[in-house]
């Protein structure tokens, strides 16, 4: 027995039009039991801002699209209504899918439009309650005024910090690999040491992405002013794990 909270979290992701296994990745709710939801649903979602109605909001996608946001977004106006676009590098198109997804997910019943432009993928969709969701946006670059999350937000990405650390590192963070050559009983070898990097411009936003890996113990330091680092072997293994590659 699913609680209602859950069958609306699951209903939300169903109308997103992800197939049903990826729906029930995602909810934890089993395809047979998605299906048999899918068909007797009486209303299709998607109108409805989760802010400023009682409509669902699925934790673990709004995480993950904050984190795209605050590395890689923007809200600006168009026409009367709003409009979210995320730059995603072209090299990368699994994070194409990706935010393509949560954008669907969290407003099920509009366009999402993909636009190229020179290096990258502008993945945007228009709605007027961004601005309820992502309260960050405003006029400039995000460096050149405070980002505050404000307490619901917060209380969101405490119980999900995977999610936004993944939006935060697929959007403005890279994964390397480090080439170091020593000298072993007189013969020269070389090692590979993987680190993750974070770079971002607002102190603000690399605090947060400090707090998100200490929520996870992963272990952090700031290798120079707009960089954070994750260099210890357990640390990257750690964050591979939540986060995943990009690719
Ligand atoms: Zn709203």
């Amino acid at each position: 027995m699913h609680s209602p909270d859950r069958r609306r979290q699951a209903e939300t992701l169903l109308a997103s039009g992800l197939s049903l296994s990826a729906c029930a990745r995602l909810s934890g709710v089993a395809r047979s039991t998605l299906r048999t939801w899918r068909d007797t649903s009486p209303t299709p979602r998607g109108l409805e801002c989760p802010r400023c109605s009682d409509a669902p909001l699925v934790p673990e996608v709004y995480a993950a699209l904050l984190g795209y946001y605050l590395g890689d977004g923007c809200v600006s106006t168009a026409r009367r209504c709003f409009a979210l676009r995320i730059s995603c590098d072209i090299a990368y198109p699994e994070i194409i899918v990706d935010v393509r997804r949560l954008l669907e997910t969290t407003h099920p019943s509009a366009a999402t439009h993909l636009v190229r432009a020179p290096g990258c993928v502008v993945v945007q969709k228009a709605w007027k309650h961004w601005p309820c969701l992502l309260p960050q946006h405003g006029p400039g670059p995000k460096h050149s005024r405070p980002i505050v999350l404000e307490d619901w937000q917060r209380t969101i990405l405490e119980s999900h910090p995977a999610p936004f650390l993944r939006g935060l590192f697929h959007s403005d963070g890279s994964r390397v690999s480090n080439r170091v050559r020593r000298m072993v009983a007189g013969r020269m070898k070389y090692y590979v040491y993987p680190r993750w990097q974070f770079t971002n411009y607002s102190d603000d936003i690399r605090e947060l992405c400090c707090w998100a890996l200490d929520l996870v113990d992963v272990p952090w330091r700031q290798s120079n002013r707009h960089h954070i680092s994750v260099s210890t072997r357990a640390g990257v293994a750690r964050l591979d794990e939540l986060i995943g590659l990009k690719q």
